[in-house]
């Protein structure tokens, strides 16, 4: 059993998907399912018995002996633990909540979802029973979004993927494999003035973004300059419709940052079992018809390092909750790319020094998912 080290790297963003994560399990049933001896194991504290008890060196304070001890029920969730040298959890006896806690420095919430990844503690009966109905609301209220009218679409050839790669500082592997999952495609735009361009979109079809292949602005009729030209519904979240089977999703914002998922995906060997996908737009709700695709599935939420990609964040985490997914999200806070610019999003991580992002902790964070 493998957990990822995620809550210790980069921290989780926003108080509320904190408190639905913690909602979302109930303690007894971690603690039932996860006796002491197994997390010990699972942190490398080494125990050993001593009589009816083990004892193992204290992870908490410098000693020769072995003061911290291990009380270990007929009922895990009676497992607790104390140490007689530094009085670890200070007097009164700790749960293996109140350890991994300790040990990982990360608050409740954080421990109770991780822990639970780790002992596949499914989530409490209430939350389960709760997010059924709400699935089956949501389906039910189905109304049909935007379809945008595209010009033909075909698939980038060989020099046009190198390009993209290039462009967006990406693994050729990668963009090839956005490619093949049809979410990238090649298409002339806009029709007055056609530019070679890349485009994201996914089988349903209700949103397409273009960029330029060469990285330049379009000029619109009215003069203005952009660098993304949208179509359609901005709040579907591309990809979600194709989730299937997959037991995990990457949820990105923006076509950019969707491309560097595939990437980095790609380069972990992780497409098979990661679903990716990518709302357009920071400021949006997730389309309620998009939710259902997202019951029961575990979703990593990395967005922008600013106010708005944390807001979204939170909002997105609410929407999923409901809907019965399992929702954590990731800051990239704290990097910087080889020119030494302040990592902001996905697409930056991939131009940070790769022993930078090669640092475990920080790999598990994306990468880990407990399969
Ligand atoms: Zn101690």
């Amino acid at each position: 059993m493998r957990l990822g080290g995620y809550g210790s790297c980069k921290s989780f963003i926003g108080w509320r998907s904190r408190e639905l994560m913690a909602e979302r399990y109930d303690p007894l049933e971690v603690k039932r399912r996860l006796p002491f001896l197994d997390v010990l194991a699972h942190e490398g504290v080494p125990v050993r018995r001593s009589g009816p008890n083990y004892v193992a060196t204290c992870p908490f304070h410098q000693e020769r002996s072995a003061s911290f001890t291990v009380y270990v029920g007929s009922d895990p969730a009676e497992d607790h633990a104390f140490c007689f040298g530094c009085g670890w959890p200070n007097g009164k006896p700790g749960d293996v909540i109140g350890f991994y806690q300790a040990k990982r420095g990360v608050d409740f919430a954080v421990a109770i979802a991780q822990l639970a990844s780790l002992g596949a503690v499914p989530p409490s009966v209430k939350t389960e029973w709760r997010a059924r109905e709400n699935v089956s609301r949501m389906t039910a209220s189905k109304k049909q979004l935007d379809k945008p009218a595209l010009p033909q679409l075909r698939t980038l050839n060989e020099d046009e993927q190198e390009q993209l790669a290039k462009l967006r500082g990406l693994s050729v592997e990668g963009v090839a494999a956005a490619c093949e999952a049809k979410r990238v495609a090649f298409c002339p735009w806009p029709a007055w003035e056609p530019q070679p361009c890349w485009l994201v979109t996914d089988s349903a079809r209700y949103v397409a973004q273009f960029r330029r292949l060469d990285g330049a602005m379009f000029v619109r009729h009215d003069g203005r300059e952009i660098k993304c030209w949208s179509k359609g519904s901005p709040t579907w979240p591309l990809g979600a419709g194709e989730i299937g089977e997959q037991s995990a999703v990457l949820l990105v914002e923006g076509g950019a940052d969707m491309l560097a998922g595939y990437h980095f995906l790609e380069g972990f060997g992780r497409l098979e079992q990661v679903a990716v996908c990518a709302v357009l737009g920071a400021s949006m709700r997730l389309a309620v018809e998009a939710l259902p695709y997202f019951y029961r599935k575990r979703v990593r939420i990395v967005l922008d390092d600013d106010e708005a990609g944390t807001n979204a964040a939170a909002r997105w985490t609410e929407q999923l909750t409901e809907a019965g997914a399992a929702v954590e999200s990731f800051s990239l806070s704290g990097l910087t790319t080889k020119e030494g610019l302040k990592v902001k999003d996905l697409n930056d991580l991939a131009l940070v020094e790769e022993s930078a992002w090669l640092d475990p902790e920080l790999k598990a964070a994306f990468l880990d998912w407990d399969f």
